[in-house]
């Protein structure tokens, strides 16, 4: 196989190419965001079914014997950082994650087919692993090839992508820096960049505030940025998708829902399903449906609106906290991937997401509330008629629900302002008593 190749290129269109080992964030032509190109010409001269059967043995148990490490993004490498070598890879084992068949919530939702992606089973708990094993792993080679030198890697966070990029940073020894809103940041979302030993800042300022300091000291080339709008990020994350066909036998569902809030997996989704259709691994690209919070929906009123213009919102505190975002920085990318997929945005409100959640759990799932918005919005387009009974649907779940074990605490206990608890459960206090017992089995 010849040696496939990538680099960075405008999103928009002006010319030129950049390296990926480059500390470049946007087109200096025009300032808009960046996207991997990949040399489609030379991944051509391998057919789809090839790609298929190599894809196929490299998931295979026996596949760390093969020299490619066991991640279900590594295992697809030539499509993602195809110059990346084997020694300044860093990873975790990330992705492979379950397909998981939600059969008992289908029949509930009324769907004919529903499954759950479950990208939350990875290493930190969240998608977010996929993307930040390429971008550390390219920083790592970058550094270690002398192509880069910055003081850290550094990103503006409250949740998921810090928690991913202190794992990462820790596994490859480089350091991190993480800019966090002081007072706005919960136990569990400030635990696991503790715990890696990444340097945490707590600035006085919101995470608005803290995204323009991160912005200004990689703009001095004191830190490498690692918020989403690096399309490095997206490379791993489009993985899923690549994962999705690969479990449906190398078929696409005929809908995948994601919960979406700076917009980069959505493009991803379409990066991903676009590259395997253009290399003849799969036939057709999915619908989409991006799934928002009503307390933080600007993409819903732009496609209610009818409008590509995404007009920034002030995003209200919701349950699904890391998709509380007013401005996403991949709205273009986003609105690229509804065209593309014939896709469309609906929301949910704080009463639906939980809902969801509490019937999902009830089914042997354990959703997460940003799960909980895509199932909400799934079964509202299945109501309407939008996704018809006998459509194949996915539900790709971001996170892990054991991160929010206060918030699920909080439904059972029917402390949530707003939203109704009929499926509230909560134990029963007992004596010690064999018939008092037997009465309280239920049953
Ligand atoms: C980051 C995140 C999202 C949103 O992803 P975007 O790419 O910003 O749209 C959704 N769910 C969870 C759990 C996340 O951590
Ligand atoms: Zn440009």
């Amino acid at each position: 196989m010849p040696q496939p190749t990538a680099s960075f290129r405008c999103f928009s269109g002006c010319p030129g190419t950049f390296p990926l080992t480059q500390a470049i964030y946007r087109c200096p032509t025009c300032d808009s965001l960046l996207e991997v190109a990949h040399d489609l010409d030379v991944l051509r001269k391998t057919s789809g079914a090839e790609w298929r059967a190599l894809f196929d043995a490299r998931w295979a148990p026996v596949s760390n014997a093969a020299g490619t490490p066991p991640s279900g993004v590594w295992t697809k490498r030539e499509w993602v950082a195809p110059e990346i070598p084997d020694e300044a890879i860093v990873t975790t084992g990330e992705g492979m994650t379950p397909l998981y068949p939600a059969r008992r919530l289908a029949t509930e939702l009324g769907f004919g087919e529903l499954f759950v992606k479950q990208c939350g089973t990875t290493h930190t708990g969240s998608f977010k692993d996929l993307g930040m094993t390429v971008l550390v792993s390219v920083v790592n080679h970058a550094m270690r090839t002398g192509a880069l030198s910055v003081r850290a890697i550094a990103c503006a966070s409250t949740g998921d992508t810090s928690a991913a990029l202190a794992a990462y940073g820790a596994a490859a020894g480089l350091p991190v820096v993480v800019l966090l809103p002081r007072g706005m940041v919960s136990v569990a979302q400030l635990v696991q960049p503790l715990a890696h030993g990444a340097k945490v800042l707590a600035l006085e300022t919101d995470f608005d505030g803290c995204m323009a300091v991160v912005r200004e000291l990689a703009k001095r080339g004191l830190v490498y940025l690692a918020n989403s709008m690096n399309p490095l990020r997206i490379e791993g994350q489009k993985t899923v998708a690549l994962e999705i066909a690969q479990q449906l036998a190398w078929t696409v569902p005929d809908w995948v829902v994601i919960p979406s809030g700076n917009m980069g997996n959505a493009a991803a989704l379409f990066a991903g399903f676009t590259m395997a259709k253009e290399l003849g691994l799969v036939d057709r690209l999915p619908r989409l449906c991006i799934a928002q919070a009503a307390k933080a929906n600007p993409m819903y009123r732009a496609f209610i609106a009818g409008t590509d213009e995404v007009t920034p919102v002030v995003a209200e505190p919701t349950q699904a906290s890391a998709i509380r975002i007013g401005n996403p920085v991949s709205a273009p990318r986003a609105m690229a991937a509804l065209r593309g997929m014939n896709g469309v945005v609906e929301e949910a409100t704080e009463a639906e997401l939980a809902d969801a959640c509490a019937r999902a759990d009830r089914t042997g799932l354990y959703a997460d509330p940003h799960t909980g918005v895509a199932i909400a919005c799934a079964r509202k387009l299945r109501d309407r008629g939008v996704i018809a009974a006998s459509e194949r649907v996915v539900v790709v779940s971001t996170a892990s629900a054991l991160k929010f074990t206060e918030l699920k605490l909080a439904y059972h206990e029917s402390k949530l302002p707003d939203v109704p608890t009929p499926l509230a459960n909560v134990p029963v206090p007992l004596p010690p008593d064999v018939d008092v017992v037997v009465k309280n089995l239920g049953g």
